[in-house]
């Protein structure tokens, strides 16, 4: 069963978020084997994820606060 580009780069985003299901990340991780098209996409994805989520904890100002 070969499975389009497109319904894996609609998988992808849930994917790196790690929401999908085992069935639904096997199947992503061995068309991302065989697609460089969609590997591409993959890390450009990442990219733009990566370096939002550290700063989310990177500074909680407001956890110093004195009493
Ligand atoms: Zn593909």
């Amino acid at each position: 069963m070969k499975i389009h580009c497109d319904v894996i780069q609609d998988l992808i985003p849930s994917y790196l978020d790690g929401i999908c299901s085992e069935k639904t990340k096997e199947l992503v991780e061995e068309h991302l084997l065989e697609c460089e098209q969609c590997r591409v996409f993959v890390e450009s994805l990442k990219t733009d994820l990566i370096p939002e989520i550290p700063q989310i904890d990177a500074k909680k100002p407001w956890l110093k606060v004195k009493r």
